[in-house]
């Protein structure tokens, strides 16, 4: 049994699908960038996005063609570069409050959170999405919006997810003392830097999105649902 006052949840292979991420939200934002940029060039946060882009490109003059381009680069090479974050961002909240585009998360999750939140259990998110990429996806799914469920979101501005200092950071910031966490995700190391930082951790290993032949040292789940039969309110 894992007794815990406050969950801290990844998202890729964690509550969603990795192939959700890859197959859906990047091509989407790829195709609408040029158009979004066009029609909302004026407004500060695009602005300041491709000024930064630009910067980081180490071509503070390039026009915008050139910057859209290496925008365009940076998605096919998944950098992750915080102005292009910040337009994704941005491009998939429209998407999702216009076209019906849906946040995936596995069919487990929404009620498991649900039954968290219900008992007590504080939620948060730490994803190297960013947080607004977090708060849409979790505001349009299958099950509704889910947000109200979460108390808190990080991403990588908290600093790496493959460092213990991120996770003492977002323990100091909500106020639990480490060993009161639970942090979940798909990801090994991941998992490695939260105990190193006194949290406890548990590891998703959802069939499609685990290689074949992963071992784990953490305690490891198929899905949301098993891991809720091990979880207890601290
Ligand atoms: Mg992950």
């Amino acid at each position: 049994m894992i007794s815990t006052s406050a969950i801290v949840t990844d998202i890729e292979g964690t509550t969603s699908a990795i192939s959700f991420v890859k197959d859906v939200l990047f091509p989407y934002a790829d195709e609408h960038l040029d158009a979004y940029v066009a029609a909302h060039r004026n407004d500060p946060v695009v602005a300041h996005a491709m000024t930064e882009a630009a910067v980081e490109a180490g071509d503070p003059d390039a026009d915008d063609a050139t910057i859209l381009a290496q925008l365009h680069a940076w998605i096919a090479a998944d950098r992750k570069a915080t102005p292009l974050k910040t337009l994704q961002g941005l491009i998939w909240a429209e998407g999702y409050a216009k076209t019906g585009l849906l946040g995936h998360v596995y069919p487990d999750v929404p009620a498991v959170l649900q039954t968290w939140n219900a008992a007590g259990i504080e939620l948060y998110v730490y994803s190297s999405g960013s947080i607004v990429a977090q708060k849409v996806l979790f505001a349009h799914t299958f099950a509704g919006d889910l947000t109200p469920l979460f108390s808190g979101y990080f991403d990588t501005t908290t600093g790496p997810k493959r460092e213990a200092a991120s996770y003492l950071e977002i323990a100091a910031d909500t106020g639990f003392h480490p060993g009161e966490m639970l942090f979940l995700s798909d990801t090994e190391e991941e998992l490695d830097a939260a105990r190193e930082a006194g949290l406890q951790a548990a590891r998703l290993l959802r069939p499609a999105d685990t290689p074949a032949g992963a071992t784990t040292k953490h305690p490891a789940y198929v899905d949301f649902a098993a891991l809720s039969a091990d979880v207890a309110v601290a």
